[in-house]
């Protein structure tokens, strides 16, 4: 099945964001049975658990149930373009996280998500001295001194660990972003 494109999301993980709907249920939103469905975070007031590829990103299903696939943060910057937003959390279907998912933004624009991924990955990719840390929870001040926590922790990173990467990309600038969270 050919996935719809995402603006936020790496077009070669796509398939990460969706299950194979084994039990052929219907998508709750047009009832299609999708070959592939989402089955991640949709904050809405009806419990809804089954969406097919294409009601997430036409934004059909954030429309119908009054859902997002992300909850708001404090740190979107006033100046974020309201498209921008309304695309992120309205077609963009959620990555994984172990807490609040957290998409980092750059040049007035939030990053597309590029992989779940440990320090080793990081390394692999060549990227351990050309990333930005996120500061968003992230930021701890211990005897004055402040620290980036996912900084000071990289080497314990692990793609499927209590301490995970996200690892993210400017669509802009190309500056790769790296957002962590602990179980
Ligand atoms: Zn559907
Ligand atoms: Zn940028």
């Amino acid at each position: 099945m050919e996935l719809p494109k995402f603006k936020y999301i790496n077009d070669n993980i796509r398939d990460k964001f969706f299950e194979h709907n084994i039990n052929d249920l219907a998508c709750e939103c047009c009832g299609i049975v999708s070959p592939l469905v989402y089955t991640g975070m949709f904050y809405a007031e009806e419990n809804v658990e089954i969406l097919c590829p294409e009601c997430v990103s036409n934004g059909k299903a954030a429309e119908k149930f009054c859902g997002e696939f992300y909850d708001y943060w404090s740190d979107i910057p006033k100046t974020m373009p309201k498209e921008s937003l309304h695309e992120l959390q309205h077609k963009t279907p959620s990555y994984r996280g172990q807490q609040q998912e957290y998409v980092p933004h750059c040049c007035n624009d939030f990053c597309k998500f590029i992989d779940y991924v440990g320090w080793r990955d990081i390394q692999k990719r060549g990227l351990e001295n050309n990333l930005v840390f996120c500061c968003y929870n992230n930021k701890i001040i211990e005897n004055d001194k402040k620290y980036n926590f996912i900084e000071a922790n990289k080497e314990k990173l692990r793609k499927k660990g209590d301490f995970r990467g996200y690892l993210f990309q400017c669509l802009h600038c190309n500056s790769y972003h790296l957002h962590a969270d602990m179980a």
